[in-house]
């Protein structure tokens, strides 16, 4: 059992840091929130007063924040962890950030003897809670190893795809797909509704044929489908509309970096912005629906 220290106990990073502790590791926690840290020393949990004091003794270092610019600020400059972070350990980001920004912190970690892997996770929150996310792993194969135990305790996959950064792409990859799927499968509803269709009715025959999707049989956008769905309780506590926003700007930025073409994610990106804009950035992404559909 490790040591760890865990910063970030958001919607995510709250779960991820409950399994951990089920799994019999220490935890020492730090969140800008207090009811966070609450939560986790409830949890049983140790709340640190700073991040530096959470790492101070700490084998393995998670870090679970919303974009790049916290993952930045948090471990580089003069004030940064990787100053306090002993030599030795392990640092496991799984934050969804710019490949090019784990890349920067992974080098100034390593000029640190600190190694560090980046980790981004698929699964939302229902999987950070059951303990069944995947981890999309970039770096060295011999940190990976040294991170398995931690990640096997928040999660049932775990996928090697390169060196530093690559998760971070192959994740980006994945929320580009995700971003267009909840947004078509928001209209397939709100167009089958508008003819009288039943939701509910709708989404079950589409959960059995051939546009079944996770969109469609896990966070079912359209309110009172799924009871567990963020739609079911006004959209709150999901993955965030900005954070959709987020991803989908990193992945246009890294399609401009190898002259890729990502018609359909430019779109999505433009439909997430627009929700945004409407007042949802703080919703869950699944209220893109909200453009299309009146009632939901
Ligand atoms: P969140 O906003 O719920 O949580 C982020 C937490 O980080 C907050 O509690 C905030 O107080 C804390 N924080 C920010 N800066 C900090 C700092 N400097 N020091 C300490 N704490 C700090 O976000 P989330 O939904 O948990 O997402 C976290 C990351 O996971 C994002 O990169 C997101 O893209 C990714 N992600 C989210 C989901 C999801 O379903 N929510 C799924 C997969 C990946």
């Amino acid at each position: 059992m490790s040591r760890i220290a865990f910063v970030g106990l958001g919607n995510m990073g709250g779960p991820m840091a409950a399994n951990l502790l089920k799994a019999g590791h220490s935890l020492r926690v730090f969140d800008l929130s207090a009811a966070a840290v609450q939560a986790a020393v409830a949890a049983g949990a140790v709340a640190a007063d700073s991040a530096a004091a959470a790492v101070a003794d700490a084998e393995v270092v998670i870090s679970m924040l919303p974009a790049s610019r916290h993952v930045e600020g948090l471990y580089l400059g003069e004030n940064g962890l990787l100053r306090a972070i002993a030599p030795g350990a392990l640092v496991i980001d799984c934050s969804t950030i710019a490949p090019a920004s784990a890349q920067k912190v992974a080098q100034a970690a390593a000029a640190a003897g600190i190694d560090m892997i980046d980790a981004p996770v698929s699964g939302g929150t229902a999987g950070a809670a059951a303990g069944t996310l995947t981890f999309i792993v970039g770096g060295e194969a011999a940190a990976l190893e040294r991170a398995r135990p931690a990640l096997q305790a928040m999660g049932k996959n775990i996928f090697h795809v390169g060196a530093s950064g690559a998760g971070q792409v192959a994740k980006l990859c994945n929320n580009m797909a995700l971003g267009v799927i909840m947004a078509v499968t928001g209209e397939a509803l709100a167009l089958g509704v508008a003819h009288g269709l039943d939701a509910k009715v709708l989404s079950q025959m589409m959960a059995v044929s051939t546009s079944r999707s996770w969109a469609t049989e896990v966070c079912n956008p359209w309110p009172g489908v799924l009871d567990n769905a963020p739609a079911s309780r006004g959209y709150s506590g999901g993955f965030g509309n900005d954070l959709m926003l987020k991803d989908l700007g990193l992945a246009a930025e890294a399609a401009m970096g190898v002259g890729a073409s990502i018609p359909l994610g430019e779109l999505a990106r433009n439909l997430y912005a627009m929700n945004s804009r409407a007042g949802h950035g703080g919703l869950d992404f699944s209220s893109v629906i909200k453009l299309v559909a009146k009632d939901a």
